[in-house]
């Protein structure tokens, strides 16, 4: 066994503790397997796990790496899987196109026009894209996101776009040990959720996602409700490039 597999089979593990806690169903939270930063060989590792869905920040490593983990799969006893690629990167208005066409996911749509963007180059044979809304729910001046208090005006916004989906909110709270101050952060993050299934009841039913949670604070996020914790270095390992000189 690898030891991605192993790492792998450990998160599942505490996954299933922190949901087990709040009597949640372990299925209820999905595994996003983070591999910026790791090479299609590491990918690889994950999917002969069973890992299915993978998330990454940087669009051009992104795109190199679904090509070669497609040919690496080629002529496999995996080579039939069905992938799921989430972008979760911070997106610049001029990189919109290729994301639109090749991820599945976006969990970082902070504004409007970016949304707009995305619908009108999703290319119309594929599926509409699912989109989640960033929130900066701990009000820091250097994160991206948006302010709580304008998420519901941005929802009303972007839900009507034809080719996209809106499921649900995003967030990255400040990072804290306490675990009171990360459970607070989540909390939050849900009841903006919950707010925003009430005031769009017609939509309610499509809103059902929380992404929320990283490998140091995913018990914290699944204890308020995270339906997607985003988990890099707990399955990879350190990352060893520093984020800055990627791209
Ligand atoms: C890198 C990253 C993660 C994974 O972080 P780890 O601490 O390695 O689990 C999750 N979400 C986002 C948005 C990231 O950029």
């Amino acid at each position: 066994m690898s030891l991605i597999s192993q790492k792998l089979q450990a998160v599942h593990t505490s996954i299933q503790a922190a949901a087990g806690a709040v009597s949640r169903r372990p299925d209820s939270v999905a595994l996003l397997a983070v591999s910026k930063t790791f090479g299609a060989d590491a990918v690889m590792q994950a999917i002969a796990a069973g890992q299915r869905a993978f998330g990454e920040n940087y669009l051009q490593e992104a795109i190199d790496k679904m090509a070669a983990v497609k040919v690496a799969l080629t002529g496999t006893q995996y080579s039939g899987v069905l992938l799921e690629w989430h972008f979760i990167g911070p997106i610049q208005s001029n990189k919109t196109k290729p994301i639109a066409e090749h991820f599945d996911w976006v969990h970082t749509v902070d504004r409007e026009k970016i949304a707009q963007r995305l619908s009108a180059q999703r290319p119309p044979h594929l599926p509409p894209l699912n989109v989640c809304l960033q929130v900066n729910i701990s009000g820091e001046a250097s994160k991206s996101g948006l302010a709580p208090s304008a998420v519901l005006d941005a929802a009303r916004a972007i839900i009507g776009l034809p080719q996209l989906t809106l499921r649900g909110l995003m967030t990255i709270p400040e990072p804290t040990e306490d675990e009171q101050k990360q459970r607070a952060a989540f909390r939050q993050t849900r009841e903006l959720l919950q707010q925003l299934q009430s005031e769009l009841p017609l939509h309610a039913a499509q809103l059902d996602t929380l992404s929320m949670g990283m490998s140091a604070d995913m018990a914290a996020a699944i204890a308020e409700g995270a339906t997607i914790v985003r988990v890099g270095s707990a399955i990879f390992g350190h990352r060893a490039k520093p984020e800055s000189q990627i791209e």
